[in-house]
């Protein structure tokens, strides 16, 4: 599915921050108040069904995550939330990334029973907690369990000043597959655009569709492809991350698609 979605230049892979709070303040993280803090607050829950409303119109069964900079486990909407999505878009794939403090037996059996297929569970305290891993255990299909020494911690598009890792000039197709909703209902450039530095248009007035292929966004995307093109946008020049295997397969697809395009219109 992912592949027809690459084809129509859709993206195939939503972050959606239903609540923007979070309980922990890891230091390498933006929500550590060494940092410069956004305003945070939690998702109108008509913004939220609006959203996934369109989705199912898209019919859209790519990956919806329903996180960005806030703990999901902390929206008593969750399992509600949870369950609209599964209903509206039986073929997603619903996941969320978690700090797990708030994990009990009994959410996790309403989350799946809701419609969720994943929790990304990151232990961020210093001991393992022995409920959690019997969780882990007993529900291995559920939960992707790692330890804070199992990631790799990303420069935040060099905005995190305590990380040293190596800068990439690369291109960039993560905003060409991916769609991120902050908990306001802007969309925003990437998964490191905490601070909001791009909003290309807030899902409330306007179609995610729209927002999507915006005129402003498409132009960023041509730039992000090109080789060198981070150096061209102040927020992407100091980035770490590099294209993973799904951009690695994007980047295939849409050498395809040109290769089609080209050979249709010589035959035109
Ligand atoms: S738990 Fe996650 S979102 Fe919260 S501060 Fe730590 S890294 Fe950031
Ligand atoms: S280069 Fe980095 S900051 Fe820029 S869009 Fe890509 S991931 Fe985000």
């Amino acid at each position: 599915m992912n592949v027809l979605y690459n084809i129509m230049g859709l993206f195939s892979d939503m972050n959606i921050e239903t609540y923007g709070f979070c309980n922990r303040q890891c230091s390498f993280c933006f929500n550590y108040e060494k940092y410069p803090q956004r305003e945070k607050g939690i998702m109108n829950r008509n913004t939220y069904y609006k959203v996934i409303n369109e989705l199912s119109l898209m019919k859209f069964a790519g990956r919806i995550g329903l996180h960005h900079y806030g703990e999901p486990l902390l929206d008593k909407r969750l399992v509600k939330f949870v369950k609209f999505a599964r209903q509206k878009c039986p073929k997603s794939y619903l996941e969320f990334a978690s700090n797990i403090d708030f994990l009990t037996e009994k959410k996790l059996r309403d989350l799946i029973n809701a419609g969720l297929n994943k929790i990304v569970a990151t232990n961020y305290g210093d001991v393992e907690n022995s409920n959690i891993l019997k969780l882990v255990k007993k529900y291995p299909k559920f939960i992707n369990y790692r330890n804070f020494n199992d990631i790799t911690i990303s420069n935040r598009a060099g905005a995190l000043f305590n990380c040293k890792s190596r800068i990439q000039n690369k291109p960039c197709y993560k905003p060409s597959n991916q769609i991120i909703i902050n908990w306001k209902g802007d969309v925003v450039l990437c998964c490191s655009d905490y601070n909001s530095n791009f909003i290309f248009g807030n899902v409330i007035n306007n179609s995610i569709r729209d927002i999507w292929y915006s005129t402003r966004f498409m132009k960023i995307r041509v730039i992000l492809k090109k080789r060198k093109g981070r150096t061209q946008i102040e927020m992407c020049k100091n980035c770490d991350s590099s294209p993973n295997k799904s951009t690695i397969i994007t980047i295939f697809i849409k050498m395809c698609k040109n290769k089609i395009k080209k050979y249709v219109r010589k035959f035109l």
